[in-house]
């Protein structure tokens, strides 16, 4: 039985200048993500190179003028600084690199006064703990962490793996909501967020500098408001909130996972804000930068899937994501790192296509007891799951064993 419909293209290719194929989804609207939801995908210039790779050019090529950009910037922030020190920008983090560079230089390169808000990990791992800690302790932050209801996320979790094959979902709706709802509670109008998501290929154009509460805009990262709506419409981990609701749930207790008021966000006038439109964006500066300022760590060891050491470290989950992402899509982690770092001129695209050979699709060994722990599984439900979202338009099978049909070269 195979489940997936998502659409994926029929013609599979590679972008010419990174390794991305072309199944690489764009981000949706989370609310209305379901079994049955087809996806947007990654787009291809004629020349064969994706969006992201035109985009990340257009940093180094000298069309921008960073020195104006940077300008732009003070006027922005002069025009939102508390005189008295109260919070004047929230900064929602982890404490990895790049909100741990982005929340130090606002605060101490241009005097702002940052709230940074966590949504907890599923399950923090020690290296994403420590950096966490070292953010708010050396760094020099205030910080508030929300853990949201173990027997609620562990659930929402576990739908989300059985529904939708992603497992990560549930933190990522809450992320994005909290934050909004923070801001609110503190009356701080400026949201700033790190790197812009034109950089992974999202529909953002080169000089969008900001991002409204007007759900026309940006779908997929602005939170459509589910407010009035038919509570069978709304999704949560693939199911209806109205499930949960019949399964005794109560409404309050899905809280956590409904965005903002939208009235609440429309009277603070909320405005979000990426600095990678500011100042321009290199993985290896906020690495430096946050190493220095924050302490931040890169992991002891390389990263099952990839061969990175400093990116996402913090959620023992995480692997999964990545690994059902491989499964769902066919690329997994080195794909994403490697097509990021090529941008970003750091590996060449040879280098690339090596690492993706050896490392993609790895299975994550270390913390798979944890995983299926976390979500009541057993080892046989996770294989048959897995498998049952093998699109065959990218899988077969040969000899008893998975393989992709198509692998970059
Ligand atoms: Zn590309």
């Amino acid at each position: 039985m195979n489940v997936p419909a998502y659409g994926l293209p029929t013609d599979v290719k590679f972008c010419k200048e990174c390794v991305m194929p072309s199944t690489r989804p764009s981000s949706t609207n989370e609310y209305q993500h379901h079994t049955r939801h087809k996806h947007k995908y990654l787009e291809f210039g004629e020349d064969g190179v994706c969006s992201a790779c035109k985009f990340c050019k257009a940093k180094f090529d000298g069309r921008i003028d960073w020195n104006k950009r940077e300008q732009e910037l003070k006027d922005l922030l002069d025009k939102y600084r508390s005189k008295d020190g109260k919070y004047d920008i929230l900064v929602p983090g982890s404490g990895g690199k790049d909100s741990a560079y982005a929340s130090h230089v606002l605060k101490y390169k241009y005097g702002m006064h940052p709230l940074t808000v966590t949504w907890s990990p599923h399950l923090y791992t020690d290296i994403g703990w420590h950096n966490f800690e070292n953010w708010i302790h050396v760094g020099g932050f205030d910080n508030y962490l929300f853990t949201p209801n173990g027997k609620i996320h562990r659930m929402m979790t576990r739908n989300a793996f059985l529904n939708l094959l992603h497992p990560f979902q549930p933190f990522i709706i809450g992320q994005k909501t909290f934050a909004v709802k923070m801001a609110v509670k503190f009356g701080i109008p400026l949201i700033f967020y790190g790197e812009n998501p034109g950089e992974f290929g999202a529909n953002v154009s080169i000089d969008q500098n900001k991002f409204t509460s007007d759900p026309r805009e940006n779908e997929g990262y602005r939170l459509q408001y589910v407010t009035g709506k038919n509570l069978n419409e709304v999704y949560l981990g693939g199911t209806p909130v109205q499930q949960y609701l019949d399964e005794g749930i109560a409404l309050g207790d899905l809280d956590p996972y409904f965005p903002a008021n939208p009235e609440d966000v429309e009277k603070l006038k909320l405005e979000f804000h990426y600095l990678g439109y500011y100042l321009n964006w290199h993985p290896h500066n906020t690495y430096y930068y946050a190493a220095e300022h924050t302490g931040f760590q890169a992991a002891p060891e390389r990263t099952p899937g990839t061969y990175s050491k400093y990116n996402s470290l913090d959620d023992r989950i995480d692997d999964f994501f990545y690994y059902t992402t491989f499964i769902k899509f066919g690329y997994g982690r080195t794909t994403h790192d490697a097509a990021y770092e090529i941008r970003h001129d750091i590996i060449t695209r040879d280098e690339g296509v090596a690492l993706v050979k050896r490392f993609d699709g790895e299975f994550p060994k270390r913390h798979f007891k944890d995983f299926l722990e976390y979500t009541s599984l057993t080892e046989e439900k996770f294989w048959e799951t897995v498998d049952t979202f093998r699109d065959p338009s990218i899988w077969t099978k040969e000899n008893g064993e998975w393989k992709l049909r198509y692998q970059v070269s």
